[in-house]
């Protein structure tokens, strides 16, 4: 209980142990769950591993684990999911120190069971991953701003388990042209932009869970400049917000032992 409330005064900070329960729960549970993976599916799978490979907050063995998986499914032309599973059933050892905590939720728990855990997790990945390609590939040549969105979208469309999410995603990103977005900050911002428009969407819905009801992001109460006096955004102050919430220096690690 105080480790509840301690984290909800913190507000909006992003937990390493969130961002890999998420990243395991994906693996393990959505990708590991194909039978066979070809075509676009393994398309969206090496983008996707690609992109973790690249951004994802992991030590020197994570980063390790996470490049060996790219580079084994990079050559394949087909994939059994069993074969995901096997790869991380060794990372998951302890002796092997790729994950650094323990595999449960912390300011993506929810009241019970039913509500929050990996969508919120995942959330929180793409956000984090969006803000960190931006701060480490920003000027570099070759590089391209549309690197998370893409790997978001592939993996949405392919693999995340809420079929209604991944429709209601994709038809947003086709309105909401995800795929015109040329500039690192604009991916950042339209990845907020989508999230708020699901959060509206779901307010009031009875997969909200009571105790963390939707809301537009940022609160007025977390970020004030982030709000305009006639009710609109500070789109400055809300990327400038972005930034640091998802920046890496900003990951926390209570609770991870
Ligand atoms: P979440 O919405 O999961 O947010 C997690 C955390 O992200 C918040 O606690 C906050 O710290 C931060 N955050 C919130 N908004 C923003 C923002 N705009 N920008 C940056 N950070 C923010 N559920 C459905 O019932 N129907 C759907 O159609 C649906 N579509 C989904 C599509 C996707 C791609 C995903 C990942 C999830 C979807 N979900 C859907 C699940 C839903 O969006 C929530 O993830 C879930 O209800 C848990 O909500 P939550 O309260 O933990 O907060």
């Amino acid at each position: 209980e105080a480790l509840k409330e301690k984290i909800k005064k913190m507000g909006d900070v992003v937990f390493q142990m969130d961002l890999e329960t998420a990243l395991r729960y994906s693996l393990k549970h959505e990708v590991a769950g194909v039978k066979e993976i070809t075509g676009d599916k393994l398309e969206a799978l090496k983008t996707y591993l690609n992109v973790l490979a690249k951004y994802f907050p992991f030590g020197k063995y994570g980063q390790q684990f996470l490049r060996q998986l790219r580079d084994f499914v990079a050559s394949r032309t087909t994939l059994d999911g069993n074969e995901i599973a096997k790869l991380l059933e060794s990372a998951e050892k302890e002796e092997s120190q790729v994950f650094s905590t323990p595999q449960n939720w912390l300011a993506c728990k929810g009241s019970s069971t039913a509500f929050r855990g990996y969508p919120c997790g995942l959330w929180k990945m793409f956000h984090y991953l969006s803000v960190n390609a931006a701060d480490s590939s920003m000027g570099l040549k070759g590089a391209s701003p549309m690197v998370v969105l893409g790997a978001m979208h592939g993996y949405i469309k392919n693999f995340f388990g809420c079929a209604d999410c991944s429709r209601h995603f994709q038809e947003m990103a086709k309105r909401q042209g995800i795929f015109e977005v040329t500039s690192w900050d604009d991916s950042i911002l339209w990845l907020w932009m989508a999230h708020n428009e699901v959060n509206k969407r779901l307010s009031g819905d009875e997969t909200e869970d009571p105790e963390f009801p939707k809301q537009q992001f940022p609160t007025q109460e977390k970020c004030p400049r982030c709000h305009n006096k006639d009710d609109s955004w500070n789109i400055p102050e809300v990327l400038h917000y972005l930034k640091h919430v998802y920046s890496s220096i900003n990951i926390r690690y209570i609770g991870s032992d």
